[in-house]
């Protein structure tokens, strides 16, 4: 499994623990988000386990671990700044920036995204309204 992939998962995963109201997030709606068979997120999900990143709660639910937790935000931080990137310099239309963003995550380093963030005046939300998580080593 490419990093890449396990970044995706993080990063989806964190947008249903933002939205569950206990932080649990179940495999069902893991594998809906990212379009992938339940089998290869069951697959993910046991890797990501042994890793420490993620622990399994009773009725089949997933909780991040806190390493899994900064791990997600930090993956999550970056898609947003990049969105704001696209929309506020470069005036991408922003029916386009979640696939771009989607991509730039991956190779953008924890470096270059803090300068990034800095250039855009740190911002709070990204285009479509959603909190941009604060990373503390960042700030
Ligand atoms: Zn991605
Ligand atoms: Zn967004």
């Amino acid at each position: 499994m490419s990093k890449q992939s396990q970044e995706d998962y993080l990063r989806e995963m964190y947008s249903l623990f933002e939205e569950s109201s206990d932080g649990n997030m179940n495999s069902v709606d893991i594998a809906c988000k990212l379009g992938v068979s339940k089998a290869a997120v069951s697959k993910m999900l046991h890797k990501m386990k042994e890793g420490g990143l993620v622990e399994m709660t009773p009725y089949s639910a997933v909780a991040f671990s806190k390493q899994g937790l900064s791990q997600a935000e930090k993956v999550m931080y970056k898609h947003r700044i990049i969105e704001v990137f696209l929309v506020k310099i470069l005036k991408v239309d922003k029916k386009k920036i979640h696939g771009e963003a989607h991509a730039l995550e991956h190779y953008f380093s924890d470096e270059s995204i803090k300068r990034l963030a800095k250039f855009l005046g740190c911002p709070r939300n990204c285009p479509c309204g959603h909190n941009i998580p604060k990373i503390k080593k960042y700030d």
